[in-house]
C-alpha cells in the first residue's frame, strides 16, 4: 500500500523473509521509512508553487530537504512534519508536530499539532522566516523536545508541560534564553552527519541478521503458527475463525522458538 505519508507498506512478510526483501529494496535504491521507530515518520507536502497556481513557495523542495535532514532522528515519540505552499493548507501542516505554511515573504512555523485520539492544531511559533532561519529553528525545536520530553510524550503534551509553554519554547529556540542553542545545533549537525539507513547497515551485520530467524536450529524454517488467506487477490493473516476451520498445522519435531512473528521493540 502507498500510505498517506508516501511510504510503501509491504504486508504479510515473514520474519525470515525480511532481509531478502530488504536486500532487493536497498539494491534498487530504497531506504527504510522508519514506520517502526519513535522517530520522524514523514514530511507531507502539497505540490506548491511548482504545480499550483496558488502556491507562493516551493513546498515540495522544502519537504524533501527536511525529510533528508531529519530521517532516522530518534525522539521520545513519533513525529511528523507538513509543508503547505500557501494558506489554503492542502498538506494539513497544522495537524503535524511541525507544520510549515508558505507566505509571500517566507514561511510560517507552527509546532505541537497532531491527529489521532486527541487531535490538536499546531500553534504559531514564528512568522515569515527565510529558509535558513526556518531550518535552524526546527533543528532547535526538535532537539529541545528530544532532550526534555518524557518517554512516549508527543510534542503537544510536551508543550503543555514544558516551562513557559509556547512562549517558553519560543524564547529557548529563537532567543537562546537558556544558552543552549549552540549545543542543540551541534546535536542536530551530528545527527545529520551520522545518519545511515538502518536496513542497509543491518544487511551488512551478520550478528543483527541472526535476529531474523524464528528458530535457532532451523533458521530458514517459517513460523508454523502463521496462517494466511486470500482476500481481494491479496494475502492477509487468517482470523481465529478461519484458522480453526483450516487444516491443522501440527509439527512433530517442534523447533525452538526464539522470537515470535514480530521482533520485540523497545518503547
Ligand atoms: S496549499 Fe496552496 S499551493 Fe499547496 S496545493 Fe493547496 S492551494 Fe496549492
Amino acid at each position: 500500500k502507498i500510505t498517506g505519508g508516501q511510504r510503501v507498506d509491504m504486508f504479510g512478510a515473514r520474519l525470515e523473509q525480511l532481509p531478502h526483501i530488504w536486500r532487493r529494496l536497498v539494491d534498487a535504491g530504497f531506504e527504510s521509512g522508519h514506520a517502526y521507530g519513535k522517530s520522524l515518520r514523514t514530511v507531507k507536502s502539497c505540490v506548491g508553487s511548482t504545480w499550483c497556481r496558488f502556491g507562493v513557495q516551493d513546498s515540495t523542495t522544502l519537504a524533501v530537504a527536511l525529510e533528508l535532514r531529519y530521517r532516522g532522528l530518534r525522539a521520545p515519540h513519533k513525529f511528523k512534519l507538513g509543508v503547505s505552499g500557501c494558506a489554503r493548507e492542502c498538506a494539513e501542516a497544522r495537524g503535524k508536530d511541525v507544520g510549515i505554511i508558505a507566505t509571500d515573504r517566507g514561511w510560517n512555523l507552527y509546532v505541537g499539532g497532531n491527529g489521532g485520539f486527541t487531535p490538536r492544531h499546531a500553534e504559531l511559533l514564528a512568522e515569515d522566516l527565510d529558509t535558513e532561519t526556518l531550518v535552524r529553528t526546527i533543528d532547535r525545536f526538535l532537539m529541545y523536545y528530544i532532550r526534555t520530553a518524557d518517554r512516549l510524550q508527543r510534542t503537544a503534551p510536551w508543550m503543555a508541560d514544558v516551562e513557559g509553554g509556547l512562549d517558553g519554547v519560543r524564547a529557548v529556540v529563537m532567543d537562546d534564553s537558556l544558552g543552549i542553542a549552540a549545543e542543540l545545533d551541534a546535536a542536530m549537525a551530528q545527527h545529520v552527519d551520522r545518519y545511515e539507513d538502518e536496513w542497509k547497515a543491518t544487511l551488512e551485520d551478520p550478528e543483527k541478521l541472526r535476529r531474523f530467524a524464528s528458530f535457532v536450529n532451523a533458521p530458514t524454517q517459517p513460523d508454523p503458527t502463521l496462517a494466511y488467506v486470500t482476500e481481494r487477490g491479496q494475502r492477509r493473516p487468517a482470523t481465529a475463525a478461519e484458522r480453526a476451520a483450516g487444516a491443522a498445522l501440527g509439527m512433530t519435531d517442534e523447533p525452538v522458538l526464539v522470537a515470535g512473528p514480530t521482533l520485540e521493540v523497545r518503547a
